[in-house]
């Protein structure tokens, strides 16, 4: 009843000082404040192990790409220390080595490394050079300058700035350098790249405002940064500064960057999915730190409209990859999914920040779905390969990288690893919030008390977890400890995907071994008492294997269901299952699902035995059900780990939602060359008919970047065929994309081992959203050839190239 008491005065103090939804706050910041990740030590057999990896792997190897690429030569050059042109690609090259700072900072904080350390003294030494007299710095303009002005790179306008709001990325550059300044003098005391980072923000805040430049940035992220040189600095220019950013964008500009209206005007998710994340990260601190309502309905409807409709399964956001972001609600495709690793890590961020406000699980409930799956599938288990987007489906088209020419992903795995560990804890005032079980050992504060708390759990293999609770004296405060949506059948908070059997099973809580009763609130469970040291909590969440089905609009995965067991999501791959044919598989979903821990396999794996059976056309079109055999899935996550080949998330359960093996027609019985081999030239025969030419549910090939020259694909029969006709479907990605219908097209067969042209009785059509189909003079062949001229302006590829 006092409790009661308490939360409504809460409630009410709320409701006076704000007029609206906010909790208290006397500290003119979130509410609720993280335990920072250097009060936490991981202990897990899971993550310890990854951040470990990302301290000796990830971060050097990302450094070593920003030398041998030029990302580092050019702040030398900049910096006088060298000479000649700018070195890299894209004018953002910048960022990455502030973003790989930060990471580093961080991981000095866990893996103290004086050698680390010196480097990034050197490093800030160069970035100090490059910076010009009055602040200014990007290492492009800069060394153009030195060069007359050539070498300016295109996106840059001839003055500071004016450009920014399309691509410059001057802004976007600065941005990573606050956040790395702020983490770099909180990891080692040094100023050295904060006092570089105050002076460019003392000469933004000089140029910006409503009567100087007026422009807003083109990729978001400064405002994040900014509100962290306020933290730190406590100066209130900056939290200004940043205000202006959000304030100043909209309503004439482009949804693509959120520009379309004033951000307080905004209601739902467009456009690029990194930049949006990361306004929404900035738009959450201005409403904690300023109270601001206008900025908090924003959000809060924003945040609705990707959950209820246009995030996928395992966290991803950003369906779509001619906008590298959002897509209508329920345009959800799996194979071309797009979920960029960095969409997910800002939508972590956006996600921790609405916690740290409104203090409800359903946030951190999207936050570990996120980073459990769609985050974590951006590296690979040896830390030293990277996705950029991350598909639900796969045909052996997709592989990690080393390194990309646009490297945001690896380097925001590099800064986003190491601090997950404070995403485990958060305090406000006398109450501790757990929002994340994994084994750790932790120093908090809690009100006046410094309270030892430690977890023991198997996360996310095992549901049951240890809480110790230390207090140095006995004290009074709560734990408030979060119930997952998962171990309360909900697969997703609002419901655009749902369990579709209903566990009856339900978590169990005991205090010092004797089962207790708690109160549940905002979907945490706590407990308020007097604690004393040895105080133990046991939290057992039952982990059965879960049946998800997606809301019906999203046309996708009708008929189909994912396997979700804990946070995680499964997957079947192609080297635990038969042939490698993976796609072609249908779930028996009367067949019990089983679960167990493989020590051997993925670093040590939790994996799902299912059953099923394989499908295949006929020659008549029909559909063919095979034997039915096991299905093997592992955690989405660890997929792409043993080479490329197939993958799906979402299973079918029916013939009709199947993808069958292709019937055995002369082209898929062929062997296949091509004057450009790449993976993805298996699209060709594998008898999957697009609904346009430019349709990216459908595996496709293509020769891009190659235009203007003759291309050709052959296949090589395994016995003379006598043929007669061939159809081909072209991929035609525009006006966005880099591929048009091709300028011409020929068919030439061999008999004996010359190449002949047929003599066609049909004309040679080139047509976008349809079959081609041409008729000739029945031939003996052993091959057959199809030679295609590309645009000039414009590479080309295919869906579908058949033979009869
Ligand atoms: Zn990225």
């Amino acid at each position: 009843m006092q409790k009661l008491t308490s939360f409504l005065l809460l409630i009410t103090v709320s409701i006076l000082l704000f007029s609206g939804c906010f909790r208290s706050s006397s500290s003119g910041d979130y509410p609720i404040q993280p335990v920072p990740f250097t009060s936490v030590k991981l202990t897990d057999n899971f993550w310890a192990p990854r951040i470990k990896k990302n301290a000796d792997i990830t971060i050097p190897i990302a450094f070593s790409y920003c030398e041998s690429t030029g990302r580092v030569k050019n702040f030398e050059i900049a910096g006088g220390l060298d000479t000649g042109k700018f070195q890299t690609i894209y004018p953002f090259d910048d960022s990455d080595v502030f973003k790989i700072i930060e990471g580093a900072a961080y991981s000095l904080q866990t893996f103290p490394d004086p050698e680390l350390d010196a480097y990034l003294d050197t490093l800030i030494y160069k970035i100090g050079l490059a910076q010009e007299d009055d602040g200014y710095l990007y290492t492009n303009r800069t060394i153009a300058e030195m060069h007359g002005g050539a070498g300016l790179h295109e996106w840059a306008s001839k003055n500071r700035w004016e450009l920014d709001s399309i691509l410059s990325h001057e802004l976007y550059n600065l941005g990573h350098l606050y956040e790395a300044a702020v983490a770099h003098f909180q990891a080692t005391g040094k100023r050295t790249l904060l006092d570089i980072a105050l002076k460019s923000a003392d000469l933004v805040n000089k140029d910006f405002g409503w009567d100087r430049v007026k422009v807003y940035p083109g990729h978001q992220v400064i405002e994040m940064g900014l509100v962290k040189l306020y933290r730190v600095t406590g100066e209130k220019k900056y939290l200004d500064l940043a205000r202006f950013f959000l304030d100043v964008r909209g309503p004439k500009g482009e949804a693509y960057n959120q520009a379309n209206k004033k951000v307080i005007d905004q209601t739902e998710a467009v456009g690029h999915s990194v930049r949006a994340t990361y306004m929404y990260s900035g738009m959450a601190d201005i409403a904690a730190i300023e109270k601001d309502k206008a900025y908090l309905n924003a959000i809060t409807r924003i945040w609705e409209d990707i959950v209820y409709g246009k995030i996928y399964i395992t966290g991803g956001i950003g369906a779509t990859g001619g906008n590298e972001g959002f897509a209508d609600p329920f345009v959800l495709p799996n194979m071309s999914a797009y979920c960029e690793t960095c969409a997910s890590i800002g939508d972590i961020f956006t996600n921790h920040r609405l916690f740290l406000l409104h203090g409800e699980t359903k946030y951190i409930d999207i936050l570990e779905k996120t980073l459990y799956n769609s985050m974590l599938s951006g590296v690979s288990i040896s830390a030293d390969r990277f996705f950029y987007p991350n598909p639900l489906e796969s045909n052996g088209q997709h592989e990690r990288s080393a390194w990309f020419g646009c490297a945001c992903c690896p380097s925001n795995i590099a800064r986003f690893v190491p601090a997950i560990p404070g995403y485990v804890y958060a305090v406000a005032d006398d109450e501790l919030y757990v929002n994340l079980y994994i084994s750790n050992n932790a120093g908090i504060n809690i009100g006046r008390q410094k309270v030892t708390v430690s977890q023991k759990a198997n996360f996310p293999w095992d549901g049951k977890v240890e809480i110790l609770v230390d207090p140095e004296t006995s004290g009074k405060f709560s734990i408030k400890m979060r119930i997952p949506g998962w171990a309360e059948n909900e697969a997703v908070p609002g419901g655009l995907y749902r369990f579709d059997d209903q566990d009856s099973e339900t978590y169990k809580i005991m205090l010092n071994g004797e089962p207790i009763e708690t109160e549940t609130e905002n979907g945490y469970t706590e407990i308020e008492r007097q604690w004393k040291r040895g105080d133990k909590i046991e939290l057992d969440f039952p982990m059965p294997v879960r049946t998800v089905v997606a809301d019906e609009r999203i046309k996708e995965d009708v008929s189909k269901v994912a396997l979700q067991r804990g946070p995680v999501i499964y997957c079947a791959e192609w080297p635990d299952n038969n042939t490698g044919n993976v796609l072609n598989i249908v779930l028996n979903r009367d067949a019990p699902l089983i679960t167990e821990f493989v020590p051997s396999m993925l670093g040590g794996t939790q994996i799902i035995k299912a059953s099923g059976f394989q499908t295949q056309k006929t020659l008549d079109g029909k559909i063919d059900k095979l034997p039915e055999e096991p299905v093997t899935l592992i955690p989405y996550a660890l997929w792409n780990n043993r080479g490329p080949g197939q993958m799906m998330v979402w299973l079918p359960v029916t013939l009709e939602s199947s993808h069958p093996l292709p019937a055995p027609t002369i082209a898929w019985r062929s062997k296949i060359r091509a004057s450009k081999m790449t993976r993805a030239i298996s699209a060709i025969n594998d008898q999957s008919e697009p609904q346009n030419s430019n349709d990216h549910s459908v595996a496709y090939y293509h020769w891009w970047p190659d235009k203007d020259q003759w291309v050709w694909i052959e296949y090589d029969f395994d016995k003379p065929e006598t043929i007669s006709k061939t159809k081909v479907y072209w991929f035609d990605d525009g006006p966005d994309g880099g591929c048009r219908i091709p300028d011409e097209w020929e068919i030439l067969y061999l008999s004996g081992n010359i190449w002949k042209p047929v003599k066609n009785r049909t004309e040679y059509t080139i047509t976008k959203d349809s079959w081609d189909s041409m008729n000739f003079d029945p031939v003996l062949a052993s091959a057959i050839k199809i030679k295609v001229k590309l645009n000039k302006d414009y590479s080309g590829g295919l869906y579908e190239w058949i033979v009869e």
